[in-house]
């Protein structure tokens, strides 16, 4: 699933022939934020009432790697200008009522590169109608009476804060000596200084701690 707001979210009004979007209310705060990495290429409000984009308020427009095209509308402010990059959760701008709007919401749309535009639930991986969701939450370092867990992780390298973990098939970080495909890898036993247990040691030709 991927999310515009953080934790909760209801989707008000779903995707059809006469609502080229989802009108989603975050839940549990306004900010607004990327479902995806990609490039802003619009920021901005348009008040001439001759354009049709004044219905869409402040919004902001942000093309994915393949030109895929995702518009946030009716924000009450803009955090984001045309041509930043953003990453996956990253805020956009905090929800709000402007242009056509009745009623704080983000109207969600989707288009392809030609501008068709597609069913933004199905880019969510949401039904498309009226529903509350929660947004999965990031997984958490939790200590067991046999190691160290990170989240479901099992029989999986893992980088967590740039150090890198192998979890076994209990699911549990592997501390000491652990040999993978011939080669040896060292995690630590115990946490030291800045080191945490079971955390892969970076080593030199040697054995040495880098
Ligand atoms: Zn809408």
């Amino acid at each position: 699933m991927k999310t515009i707001f953080r934790e909760k979210f209801k989707v008000t009004q779903g995707y059809g022939p006469v609502h080229g979007g989802l009108d989603i209310v975050g839940l549990c705060g306004t900010d607004i934020i990327s479902p995806i990495d990609g490039v802003v290429k619009s920021s901005a409000i348009i008040t001439d009432k001759n354009n049709l984009t004044w219905e869409w308020g402040n919004y902001v427009r942000v093309d994915d790697g393949e030109g895929m095209r995702y518009f946030f509308c009716h924000m009450s402010s803009r955090s984001v200008k045309a041509g930043d990059k953003v990453k996956t959760g990253d805020k956009l701008g905090v929800m709000g009522n402007t242009g056509l709007s009745y009623g704080a919401h983000c109207h969600f749309e989707v288009r392809t590169g030609g501008n068709i535009r597609v069913n933004p639930a199905k880019i969510l991986g949401i039904p498309n109608g009226c529903g509350t969701y929660t947004v999965e939450s990031a997984p958490k370092w939790e200590k067991t009476s046999e190691g160290w867990r990170y989240g479901s992780l099992k029989n999986a390298w893992k980088q967590i804060n740039g150090r890198w973990y192998w979890f076994d098939g209990r699911g549990i970080a592997v501390t000491g000596p652990l040999v993978v495909n011939g080669k040896t890898f060292w995690f630590a036993s115990k946490p030291f200084h800045e080191v945490k247990e079971c955390q892969l040691l970076m080593t030199d030709e040697s054995g040495a701690l880098r």
